[in-house]
Parts: C-alpha cells; structure tokens; sequence
C-alpha cells in the first residue's frame, strides 16, 4: 500500500468536503456542488455539479439563457449562490469576496470589454500589474504583456482606438498579468473576424501549454471550440446536460435539439 493511500484510509486522518473534492490528493482544482442562483422565482443554475482538472481547456457552450455567464459569475464571486457550495484548490470559497478569489488564482473576462477607453494601453496593460509590482519588474511586465498582445509599438494609443479584437486581446493579457490558475473567459470572440478568432485561439492555447493556466470559455463558435478544448460541458436550461470531447459533443443529435429550441415543451427560449 502506497502512502497516499494509508493516508487516505487512515481514519484519524480528517479530510473537510473541500479537501476532499479539490485537495492535494485529486487533480480536480473547482468543483461546484449543488450550485443554485434564483432571480426572482426564475431558476439560472439548478443544482450544477461542476468540475475543472489543473490544466484543463474547458469549454463552456448552450443556448442563449442556459445559465453559463450566471455559472462563471458565481465561480468568482460577482453572484452570490442561492443555494450550493464552491471549493477550489482544497478550500471552500463559498464566502469568498470576489477580489479574495483573484488572490487565490481566479480571474475572468467578463462578456463585455472592460479596457479602460480613455486610458493608453500602456496604462491599461499596467493597471493589474502595479498592484504586485513596481520598478524595473513592473516595466518588464507590463512590456511582455503588451508584447503577448501583439500591440508593441500601440503603447501610447488611448485603448478606444484598438479595434475590437485588440481590444479583446488587451483584456486578456490584463487578466492573465493577476498569474491565475483558473481563468474564465466569457464569449472571448464574439464579433471578432475569422483571422481574430484564431489569433485568439492561439494566445488561449500558448497560455494554457506554456503558463499551464486552465481555462473555462464560453464560446458559441464551433469551429474556435473545436479548435481550443480538451473537453466541452453543454448547459441546458441551467443545468449540464452533456459533458464530452468535441467530437461527442459534435456528433449527439440532442445538442443540435436544445439549439433548436425542440427538444420538448420548455424548448430552448428563455431569453
Ligand atoms: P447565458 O450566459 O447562458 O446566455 P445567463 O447566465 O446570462 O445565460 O442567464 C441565464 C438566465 O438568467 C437568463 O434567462 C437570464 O435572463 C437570467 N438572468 C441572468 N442574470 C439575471 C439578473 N441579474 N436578473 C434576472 N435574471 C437574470
Ligand atoms: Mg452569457
């Protein structure tokens, strides 16, 4: 018998649920359980039993209404849940302040830019970085992440003369300069060009091989979700209705269903 594993039957060894479901013995690094948010008498999640591997390229897809932005909200705090618990990385951070969160590794890019217009992109670029950092560090920093953007040479260009994509690609080095070990990217591509959506691609992927970053994305775009995801989780009416490989997913006469809205009486309307 291993070590770990006597560990692990020893009954005087005491494991709480967040140990249990995303502690040093597993690879899990989120886990939600039971996770509920009510607006109103309205149902967004019901109850989701939702996981992320260390590492993992999860991407996040569903109907319009599905409860996928709600999900990422609750994951960093900006919602609280109605009901259900949240553990990451061996603690439960349930209580969390979302800005708590950001320090133990989550961050995320919220569905609607965020780069600050009237602020250059150098000083956009520094904003997440001079809260750990300063001198000459914060200099190199800020540089690699302007560079990571594609946007050296744009550093005095006020960030609401970026085009869209830029501006996209500036967001996300924002978010990725905070060193997460989880980061939530909601509809990245949305409105981007063909040659966008795959520099996009490619910065998602680079960041989750070489930083080792796992990354949950909601994308409608089947060819981007293809292209990027380990493994993809359908939601459906607040709930997950599937989870597999791009090709599973792809290729379940169900999914195409919920898109349809005619899987039954509720159908897939609930804008
Ligand atoms: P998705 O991102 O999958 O399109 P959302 O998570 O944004 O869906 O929304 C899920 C459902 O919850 C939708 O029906 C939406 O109208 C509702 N909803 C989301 N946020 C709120 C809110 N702040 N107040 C009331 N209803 C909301
Ligand atoms: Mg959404």
């Amino acid at each position: 018998m291993s070590d770990a594993e006597s560990k692990r039957l020893d009954p005087n060894v005491r494991q709480t649920a967040a140990e249990k479901a995303t502690g040093d013995r597993t690879d899990t690094l989120l886990r939600t359980d039971g996770l509920v948010k009510t607006f109103g008498g309205f149902t967004a999640t019901d109850e989701i039993d939702f996981g992320v591997d260390e590492g993992e390229l999860r991407c996040l897809i569903g109907p319009n209404g599905a409860g996928k932005s709600t999900l990422l909200k609750l994951i960093t705090g900006t919602l609280t849940p109605t009901d259900g618990r949240i553990y990451y990385d061996g603690h439960d951070i349930t209580g969390l302040a979302p800005n708590e969160r950001v320090g133990r590794g989550i961050s995320m890019k919220f569905q609607v830019p965020s780069v600050y217009g009237d602020l250059t992109v150098r000083e956009n670029a520094r904003l997440p970085v001079q809260q750990f950092a300063d001198g000459e560090e914060r200099r190199r920093l800020v540089a690699e992440s302007i560079e990571a953007a594609g946007l050296a040479g744009c550093e005095e260009v006020p960030a609401s003369s970026l085009s869209h994509g830029q501006q996209q690609q500036l967001e996300i080095s924002m978010v990725a300069s905070l060193e997460p070990d989880l980061l939530l990217l909601d509809e990245p591509v949305a409105g981007l060009s063909v040659e966008e959506r795959s520099e996009i691609a490619d910065r998602v992927t680079r960041l989750n091989d070489e930083e080792g970053i796992a990354f949950v994305v909601i994308e409608h775009d089947t060819d981007f979700v293809a292209e990027i995801a380990d493994k993809v989780t359908v939601l459906h009416e607040g709930d997950i209705f599937r989870e597999g490989s791009t090709e599973e997913i792809e290729s379940d006469p169900a999914i195409q269903r919920i898109y349809l809205g005619t899987d039954g009486d509720s159908g897939g309307d609930r804008r």
